[in-house]
């Protein structure tokens, strides 16, 4: 008798092992079916929870429970259930970064005006700060000229030591964005405090967020409320998991106008000011789609290796080069050593963009 309850015990149990492993599969089969309905939720915009059809779900299941359960168990059970499937979905959408590229998607044009980045490499060129009118507008006149589309320079300019020069300010913007006017380019500025944003909307095309503000996240949150796109660099000692997370505040906030620029890391060879990663540029080409510049100027902070940092730059994948020109950087008020002069840009010009490559005619660059 013993032996026939054991045996039939174990006949039992074997049974409800498999059970428990079909439920397990049937579970498991359900949250991708789940999924795929988050998909097309998210991919259509329809709200990814939909409370009234959970409600229908248990009715249904409770109406054709077959027992023994009772129905407030039945409905208990399918309720966690829902809520496992809920919470699964919620962590992936999370791990799933609004600037992180989707598998295949092609790479994203970030409008600027009438010019789209993301194509063909383009140039921001500038001083390192806007100083004076003169100063500006001659830089503005030679750069488009050249076939320069992006002005930059900085008004608002985040210096090691309180005691150097700290920009022009609100001057500088206003002097900034008539040079860019005057000669039909597109501006570029920093913006390093959350009350300023407004104002160098007013004056600039694009708010550049610098180096030393990358995880200055109110800065970043301010700037993706704005309707500019935003030029965010890489901290000097960020990862790139942290740069594309501060891309993430930004494009959270609903600006997903963004362009990443790496400009050198902290590192211990003194010969240049950071040294240039170019494994940045083609690591950050794959994890997202949004466009990738390199500013070899505040990388190497010396003048002699900036084309073939920028060439190296392309031909990492960057979609532009950031660069410091100024009419006369011996008498610059910031980075004088790194900026080059005019005769010196139009060789840096043709070593890395070939024989006037940037002086096309706008349209024709343009898509
Ligand atoms: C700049 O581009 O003017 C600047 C200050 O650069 P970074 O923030 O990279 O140091
Ligand atoms: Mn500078």
């Amino acid at each position: 008798m013993p032996n026939d309850v054991d045996g039939a015990l174990s006949a039992l149990r074997g049974r409800v092992d498999t059970l428990n492993l079909e439920l397990l599969a049937l579970i498991s089969q359900r949250a991708h079916v789940a999924r795929e309905i988050h998909g097309l939720k998210v991919a259509s915009g329809r709200p990814v929870h939909d409370p009234e059809r959970e409600h229908q779900m248990i009715e249904r299941l409770v109406a054709e429970n077959p027992g023994p359960f009772p129905a407030g168990v039945v409905a208990q059970l399918f309720g966690e259930l829902f809520a496992a499937t809920k919470s699964l979905m919620e962590g992936e959408e999370r791990l799933r970064l609004r600037v992180a590229r989707a598998p295949g998607e092609p790479d994203r044009l970030v409008r600027v005006g009438p010019e789209a980045v993301g194509r063909e490499p383009i140039l921001i060129a500038g001083p390192c700060s806007v100083e004076n009118a003169f100063q500006i507008d001659q830089t503005a006149a030679f750069l488009a000229s050249r076939g320069v589309r992006f002005l930059r320079g900085g008004a608002f300019k985040p210096r090691t030591s309180p005691y150097d020069f700290q920009g022009l300010g609100a001057e500088g913007l206003e002097l900034l964005g008539a040079a860019a006017k005057r000669h039909g380019l597109r501006s570029v500025t920093e913006v390093v405090d959350t009350r300023h944003v407004e104002i160098v909307c007013r004056h600039a095309d694009v708010l550049q967020v610098g180096a030393r503000n990358m995880q200055n996240f109110e800065l970043l949150k301010e700037v993706g409320r704005a309707s500019r796109p935003v030029l965010l660099k890489r901290g000097p000692a960020a990862t790139l998991h942290e740069l594309l997370h501060a891309a993430e505040y930004i494009a959270a906030q609903g600006n997903g106008q963004i362009l990443l620029c790496e400009r050198g890391i902290r590192s211990f060879d003194n010969q240049t000011r950071n040294t240039l990663d170019i494994s940045a540029v083609a690591l950050l080409r794959r994890a997202t789609a949004l466009p990738v510049l390199v500013d070899p100027s505040h990388a190497a902070g010396r003048k002699d290796i900036l084309a073939p940092l920028a060439r190296a730059a392309l031909a990492a994948g960057a979609q532009g080069i950031l660069l410091e020109v100024h009419p006369c950087p011996a008498a610059a008020r910031s980075d004088a050593q790194q900026q080059l002069d005019f005769g010196e840009f139009d060789r840096f010009q043709a070593e890395v963009f070939g024989p006037r490559v940037e002086a096309r005619p706008a349209a024709e660059v343009r898509s």
